[in-house]
């Protein structure tokens, strides 16, 4: 990396270096337009080059005070990720459930605890959650495990009940078209996991994102949980290809939701694999002792011992990618076919 300073300096560029979400960015602050952009890519440990100017400029480059209209350009430098794995029932059925499955998770390699206390229920007449006492469940969990903990909100009046309980604030898929519901969680200091619309674009999930950092929060997840297709075998169809776009596009941390996405207990191991293979940072399961009981969602729920092989799994295939993208750029560090690509497709998706 040392490097990389090296040579910006000798090109006299200047430059300002931000830590954030584990990734390092460096954005150049010096007149650099008349500069080819692979002058960038080329830089050993250059993961990405953004250029500024693009209609969601806060999105693109993952910062509230961003210049909105500048030719600023944004290098995100290399990473390793080691995978988020967010592991809960789908809603907080009891005391007793949440607290011994908080410690099974946690056992089974979870790194947060997930937990529906308000559930967005498709009939009126279905089980809606415990509301508030279901959140000092959660937090008794945490307290015990130290998880942190996610856990939907629907409304203004939830959020405000939430903020003193939970440590992620998620917005789930029928609610990400919920401007004024992005604002209120935009004006909080919570992390906030937006999930995807069941069938938003790419471009409006991302155009949800902004809303939320145009109100001051860039701590923002993006969850890919599955949208609605002709495909009546999965509950929904799981779109992997947004990982890696909405990666290029944005610089926030993706999520992949495998339970809502396919609605099957079988498919929730091959799908967490695929997903950290093509470049997510982590997968929310729905996870439970007694699956087929689970008051909701038990057809998609998996067991504590199904969620630890699945950890094992995941955390092996990210080892493996992160290994050889290392030896990779060790090898031929100026080879920039692979990120002289990225950056031509995610300057045409910017400009477009
Ligand atoms: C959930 O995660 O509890 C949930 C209801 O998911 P979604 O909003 O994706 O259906
Ligand atoms: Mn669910």
């Amino acid at each position: 990396m040392a490097d990389i300073f090296e040579r910006l300096n000798r090109l006299e560029i200047e430059f300002q270096r931000i830590d954030k979400n584990e990734q390092i960015t460096l954005a150049i602050t010096s007149e650099v337009r008349n500069l080819p952009l692979h002058t960038f890519s080329q830089l050993y440990g250059v993961e990405k080059v953004v250029a500024e100017g693009a209609r969601l400029p806060l999105v693109s480059s993952g910062r509230t005070d961003a210049p909105r209209h500048s030719d600023a350009l944004w290098l995100k430098l290399k990473r390793r990720i080691k995978p988020v794995v967010i592991a809960g029932p789908c809603s907080v059925e009891n005391e007793e459930q949440i607290l011994q499955l908080a410690e099974e998770v946690k056992q089974a390699g979870a790194t947060m605890l997930r937990g529906g206390a308000f559930k967005p229920r498709t009939s009126p007449y279905d089980f809606c959650g415990l509301g508030e006492q279901a959140l000092k469940y959660l937090q008794h969990a945490r307290e015990l495990t130290g998880l942190p903990v996610v856990s939907e909100v629907m409304s203004a009046e939830q959020v405000e009940l939430a903020l003193p309980y939970v440590d992620v604030l998620q917005i789930g898929t029928r609610n990400m078209y919920n401007y004024e519901l992005l604002k209120v969680v935009g004006r909080t200091d919570k992390v906030v996991m937006l999930k995807r619309a069941m069938s938003a674009t790419v471009d409006e999930l991302l155009q949800a994102a902004e809303y939320i950092l145009l109100e001051g929060n860039d701590r923002v997840v993006l969850c890919e949980r599955g949208i609605r297709t002709y495909e009546t075998s999965t509950r929904n169809t799981l779109d992997l290809s947004c990982v890696p776009i909405l990666k290029t596009l944005s610089d926030f941390p993706v999520i992949v939701d495998p339970s809502h996405a396919t609605g099957r207990r079988d498919l929730i191991r091959p799908m967490s694999r695929a997903a950290i293979a093509c470049g997510a940072d982590g997968v929310m399961i729905e996870t439970h002792f007694d699956p087929q009981n689970s008051i909701s969602d038990a057809a998609q729920a998996i067991t504590p011992q199904m969620l630890k092989e699945i950890v094992v799994d995941i955390n092996s295939i990210a080892e493996a990618l992160n290994d050889r993208e290392s030896t990779e750029s060790e090898k031929d560090p100026l080879d920039t076919n692979r990120t002289h690509k990225m950056c031509t497709a995610s300057s045409q998706f910017q400009t477009a």
